[in-house]
């Protein structure tokens, strides 16, 4: 495989890491350019470049969310990396959720060939997006279009930085966790579905094992299949549904995460009557009702045009959706599903 190994660094204080691992690590870094946005950076910056008091220190801000990932940002923080003077010797580090290290790993990736980049996540969703080495900007034609296979230097996570996210940006990364227990670890599984009742009075001993435990399925799966070429594809589960959900309903309308939510609910529905699943569908939807997920796909979305968005989602094959569903927990399967049939199943999951 081409992929390096990297270290993550994960827990309350993780902060304290960075500078030692430049030392050790990156010993013949000197300048560095942080990249973040202003939600982020307003509560941590200082506190991060506290840590690099040694290092000359340049940050670049860009604008929050997805909004970061644009040609144009993207075109930004090159300007800014050759204005500063930055060189093969320099470093990024991207600080903030999905959106910044997407960003800033590809402009890691494409400043002179390629520089090494650190990432510094401050979002639960992030423990998915900052592991498996995939960064990029959007395209007007299609999300994350445009990018590049490329490996942090280190990930270092510190869960501290995560007291300040918003109740929706919890729900949305917790579905990956969530995803992540479903299709690899049903004792994972069970433990979030006794344990975790509440993701506002989460605590950091329990974020820390659902980001830990997620992590490693998600660092398992990718590096068995680097290229996703195979398994890499069951990450995808929740997500056929999900990715039709988001861009029928309008990106920004819902969270990610909580479209991926209802794609699973479905996808759990699929895999009972498809594939006689065992599964207590009905205590899996109390629970999500708890944590205060919908688990219903929003009203006034059209089955049939769900069904289109799902033909040209990039994972499909021809013209025929695949969908991931479950054997059993920890068990996923690939499985071509006939139009007709899908279309069936949408029209009762909406009723
Ligand atoms: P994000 O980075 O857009 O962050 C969500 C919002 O929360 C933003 O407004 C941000 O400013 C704010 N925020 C972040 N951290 C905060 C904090 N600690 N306190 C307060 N506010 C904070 O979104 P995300 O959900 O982390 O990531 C979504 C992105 O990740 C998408 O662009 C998606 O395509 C990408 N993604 C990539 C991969 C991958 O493999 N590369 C995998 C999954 C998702
Ligand atoms: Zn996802």
């Amino acid at each position: 495989t081409t992929s390096k190994e990297y270290p993550v660094i994960l827990g309350a204080e993780a902060l304290t890491a960075l500078a030692p691992f430049l030392k050790e690590h990156l010993s013949n870094v000197t300048k560095i350019m942080i990249i973040t946005d202003s939600n982020v950076g307003d509560r941590y910056l200082n506190q991060v470049k506290h840590q690099l008091g040694e290092y000359e220190v340049v940050t670049h801000l860009v604008p929050n969310g997805e909004k970061a990932k644009t040609f144009d940002v993207f075109y930004d923080c090159l300007t800014a990396a050759l204005q500063e003077k930055l060189d093969r010797k320099s470093l990024f580090i991207a600080l903030g959720g999905g959106a910044i290290g997407d960003l800033c790993g590809f402009v890691a990736a494409s400043f002179m060939r390629g520089v090494p980049f650190i990432q510094l996540p401050t979002t639960i969703l992030a423990h998915d997006s900052a592991v498996g080495g995939k960064v990029a900007i959007n395209h007007p034609l299609g999300k994350n279009m445009i990018g590049a296979f490329y490996q942090p230097e280190a990930v270092i996570y510190d869960i501290d930085f995560l007291q300040s996210l918003p109740a929706m940006e919890r729900r949305s990364g917790f579905a990956e966790v969530m995803k992540h227990a479903l299709i690899n670890d049903l004792h994972f599984y069970q433990w979030l579905l006794t344990d975790i009742d509440n993701l506002q009075t989460i605590t950091t001993e329990q974020l820390q094992e659902c980001l830990s435990k997620g992590i490693k399925v998600k660092e398992s799966v990718v590096s068995k299949d680097e290229k996703e070429l195979g398994i890499r594809a069951f990450l995808n589960f929740g997500h056929t549904l999900g990715h039709a959900i988001e861009a029928e309903a309008g990106y920004g309308s819902i969270t990610h995460g909580e479209a991926v939510v209802i794609g699973m609910v479905f996808a759990l529905r699929l895999s009972k009557k498809l594939l006689h699943l065992q599964f207590e569908q009905q205590e899996f939807l109390e629970w999500l009702h708890k944590l205060g997920y919908s688990t219903k796909v929003p009203s006034g979305l059209y089955e049939e045009k769900l069904i289109d968005r799902m033909k040209q989602d990039k994972k499909t094959i021809g013209q025929v959706i695949q969908f991931v569903l479950l054997e059993e927990v920890g068990k996923p399967v690939l499985y071509k599903i006939d139009e007709n049939v899908l279309l069936e199943e949408l029209k009762q999951f909406m009723k």
